[in-house]
């Protein structure tokens, strides 16, 4: 009999690690991870916040790994298509990788605007490698930049390049960016960070159209006014990568539909990291989370139970993000509604934020505080009970807080 073959399609945070928790778990079969870039499995996260060692990025792994681990690795493969009768992963020559699973980990790729003159030069996005080298290119011409969107991706390019004295100006469709996922009063802060560097932040505006000739030179607004504009980045969201499992027949509705452990309708096709929505067991709500750490976990997991063994992830999502040497870090979800109360730190800019309901905390944020913010996972892991007047005294010790939690997690996977 011939040992078990399983394919991996994306070659990123979920599928390395799903790589790992195969082998971890004991997988003794082939591991096949094919790749469409041909960059050996890099770290994403760093290509926003210095555009330095480009040439060098961070690896996921050590090359080394792969060989130890017995990884096939298939760079510079576009799989073309899921064959689900011949359980054949097809890829871009025509050959044909004969599979007994088959994880899709084809993450997300850039949202574009669809207004004119998008495809203009200099008007870029930033999602791989190439595109931050493209970027960090433009960081040598000057100004003006103009940074359409004022998510983390942006608003981290937007700190890069007013550290290289560049006049840059954020368009953002909301009133101020990172409301939606930081709370008003946290989204406030970011923004004077950024206006007290000298961006220029247009809250509650879009973008009509790119001019130029051959090369951006303007943006104009929806309010009829018009920037200067060297370079434009892009930075409006993304969508999933999920055409390949789609054309397999899989039930898609905003990305790859998986269960808890990966599985996807089709018995075949497993599914993990930001291409797939899963019900998070704290918001209850199904959703794609688009961070690292939960893209790791998600492929530790699917991995794990594509090999027998279940596993389910009820770690609270979590992310960071670097803007002027300040560290922002964040566990788990608010809703509106929600109690919002802050610790101050030792100093005026260092804080640890709590969103609380039901005298739980449902949600944490930092800046320039990562052991307090680390002390705060039981406490939303564990729904441990706790006074808002205890979360806010620098002299209680949320450690001692959350070590009530930790005996008690509870299992609390969704559905
Ligand atoms: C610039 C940037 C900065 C970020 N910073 C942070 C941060 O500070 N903190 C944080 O928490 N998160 C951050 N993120 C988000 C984080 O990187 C993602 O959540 C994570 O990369 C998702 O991993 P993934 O494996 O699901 O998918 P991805 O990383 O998107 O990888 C998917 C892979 O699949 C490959 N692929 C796609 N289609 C095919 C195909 N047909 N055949 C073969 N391969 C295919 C792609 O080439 C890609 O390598 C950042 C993202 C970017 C782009």
């Amino acid at each position: 009999m011939t040992a078990p073959h399983h394919v991996i399609v994306g070659g990123s945070a979920a599928g390395v690690a799903a790589a790992l928790a195969m082998r971890r778990n004991g997988f003794e079969g082939r591991i096949t991870l094919v790749e469409a870039a041909s960059e050996e499995p890099y770290e994403r996260p760093p290509l926003s916040k210095s555009f330095i060692d480009l040439d060098a990025p961070r690896r996921i792994l050590p090359p080394s790994t792969y060989v130890e681990e017995d990884i096939d690795l298939l760079l510079g493969m576009p799989v073309a298509a899921l064959d689900v009768d011949r359980k054949v992963v097809r890829l871009p020559d025509g050959e044909g990788l004969g599979a007994d699973a088959v994880l899709v980990a084809t993450g997300v790729n850039a949202r574009r605007l669809g207004v004119p003159g998008e495809y203009l030069e200099h008007v870029l996005v930033l999602r791989g490698l190439a595109d931050a080298r493209a970027l960090a290119a433009r960081l040598d011409v000057g100004g003006p930049w103009v940074i359409v969107g004022g998510g983390f991706i942006g608003l981290e390019a937007a700190a890069v390049a007013r550290g290289r004295g560049i006049d840059v100006t954020v368009v953002e469709a909301m009133p101020v960016p990172l409301a939606g996922v930081l709370g008003p009063a946290l989204a406030a802060h970011v923004q004077r960070m950024h206006e007290r560097e000298g961006v220029r932040i247009l809250g509650g505006r879009t973008v009509t159209e790119f001019v130029g000739e051959r090369e951006v030179e303007k943006v104009v607004l929806d309010d009829g006014s018009v920037l200067d504009a060297a370079t434009v980045l892009v930075g409006c969201g993304v969508e999933p990568n999920d055409e390949l499992a789609r054309d397999a027949g899989v039930y898609c509705n905003g990305g790859i539909v998986a269960d808890r452990h990966g599985r996807t309708s089709v018995p075949w096709i497993w599914a993990a990291g930001d291409v797939a929505t899963f019900v998070s067991p704290f918001t209850g709500r199904r959703q794609r989370i688009e961070h690292w750490d939960v893209a790791n976990r998600l492929g530790t997991v699917t991995g794990a139970n594509m090999v027998g063994v279940p596993a389910v992830n009820t770690d609270a999502p979590y992310f960071w993000s670097d803007q002027y040497g300040h560290r922002l870090q964040m566990y788990g979800r608010h809703q509106p509604g929600d109690q919002f109360v802050v610790r101050p730190g030792v100093t005026t800019a260092q804080f640890v934020a709590f969103w609380v309901r039901d005298g739980r905390v449902t949600a944490a944020a930092a800046i320039d505080s990562p052991k307090e913010l680390r002390a705060t996972k039981p406490l939303i892991e564990g729904r441990v009970p706790v006074m808002a007047s205890d979360l806010i005294d620098p002299a209680v010790s949320l450690r001692a807080l959350g070590r009530v939690a930790s005996s008690t997690k509870p299992d609390r996977d969704g559905a």
